[in-house]
């Protein structure tokens, strides 16, 4: 079944190569009720009779029903292979030349590394990306040569971690501006990927590289923002043209927002930061959508990490995680009036080339 999903896929892709809107999507995804909530019996508040077009029901109360647009709904009855087909033509551009940015962002527990990183079995769009940016390229091989880096980057507290440095390093990871006016920081690995099996290994490494040093790994992910960033250089062999490009594929950190009673010393200052990044991330995709004189990548690491690929010439997909729980109501709300917020965002069309 796997398998004829992909062909389906892939003539999709034939059909919309180079023709994926230049503005930002924001694609919402419901988890299922976990075991916890099948056995309290759980009420849940979302509703996706006409999730086909865009639409998902929210169950404010036991009468009103609010109803958010996006591009896409998924109920947890859709699968990894639908997700990332939605995502794929995005994937594709990056082979064009395009800077992309795709990021997962919801409450803790509401399926954003599922989403992003998935399991051995049922793989999420980080490693479906970079199988596809491979098969894509070996198709194109005649045409155009692809040279294929990866970085795994995590963002705690405002400090960048190489995920793939295989010894700790002292200096403190700095933002750097290169002359060809891209960013970056210097000193980190770019793991050359040849192959899926390269990619497989670096993923690992990276995800094995974000426990290390940590007394509870759930806690830790859950307040740090994990960024995984692929950088493609490639050269069309036939006019000789060059273009360099980079995706991001961001599992944030929680959106939840800490119970008062809770919010001390060590546990305040990472409350603060996520807040401040994540409202930082808000600020730049309102000020892009308002097309405002200054904006504010500079507020946090997470937004100046992806300065190239949030404005500008550049595409983004936002998924939006939610909890089907009514429990998790208000965050529920609060996570979708952000992605709504998001969602009003519009790319220029160019080009970048080199
Ligand atoms: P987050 O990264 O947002 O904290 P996780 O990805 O860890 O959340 O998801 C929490 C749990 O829910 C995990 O056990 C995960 O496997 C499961 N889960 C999330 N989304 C789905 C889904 N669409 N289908 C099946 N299981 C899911």
């Amino acid at each position: 079944e796997e398998q004829a999903k992909r062909k389906e896929l892939h003539n999709q892709i034939q059909e919309t190569k180079g023709m994926f809107l230049p503005s930002a999507k924001v694609f919402c995804r419901c988890r299922p009720l976990n075991k916890e909530e099948i056995s309290a019996a759980s009420a849940t508040v979302v509703d996706f009779d006409a999730a086909k077009n865009g639409d998902l029901g929210i169950l404010t109360s036991s009468s009103t029903k609010k109803i958010f647009k996006f591009d896409r709904v998924y109920s947890p009855k859709d699968d990894q292979v639908d997700v990332f087909a939605d995502a794929s033509p995005l994937v594709i551009s990056v082979l064009d030349g395009y800077n992309v940015c795709i990021f997962a962002y919801g409450q803790t527990g509401t399926g954003k590394t599922f989403t992003m990183e998935g399991t051995e079995q049922k793989r999420g769009v980080n490693y479906r990306t970079l199988e596809q940016l491979f098969e894509i390229a070996k198709e194109r091989s005649e045409t155009s040569t692809y040279n294929i880096s990866v970085s795994v980057l995590e963002v705690y507290n405002e400090q960048i971690r190489d995920l793939l440095a295989t010894s700790p390093t002292s200096k403190k990871l700095e933002i750097k501006q290169s002359s060809e006016g891209f960013h970056h920081v210097p000193g980190i690995v770019e793991a050359k990927v040849d192959n899926i099996k390269d990619v497989w290994n670096v993923l690992q490494a990276g995800s094995n590289a974000r426990a290390v040093g940590s007394n509870n790994v759930n806690e830790h992910s859950s307040r740090s923002h994990c960024m995984l960033c692929i950088m493609v250089k490639a050269k069309n062999l036939i006019n000789g043209e060059c273009t360099k490009s980079k995706l991001w594929l961001v599992d944030l950190a929680g959106s939840e927002r800490l119970a008062r009673t809770e919010a001390q010393g060590e546990r305040l200052k990472e409350a603060q930061n996520i807040n401040r990044s994540l409202s930082a991330l808000g600020d730049v995709i309102y000020a892009l959508a308002t097309k405002s004189s200054h904006i504010p990548y500079r507020n946090s690491k997470l937004t100046h990490l992806l300065q190239d690929s949030l404005g500008g010439d550049s595409k983004t997909l936002m998924f939006v995680q939610i909890s089907p729980s009514e429990r998790d109501l208000s965050e529920t709300l609060s996570s979708l009036n952000f992605a709504t917020r998001v969602r009003g965002i519009e790319l220029g069309p160019a080009k970048k080339q080199m």
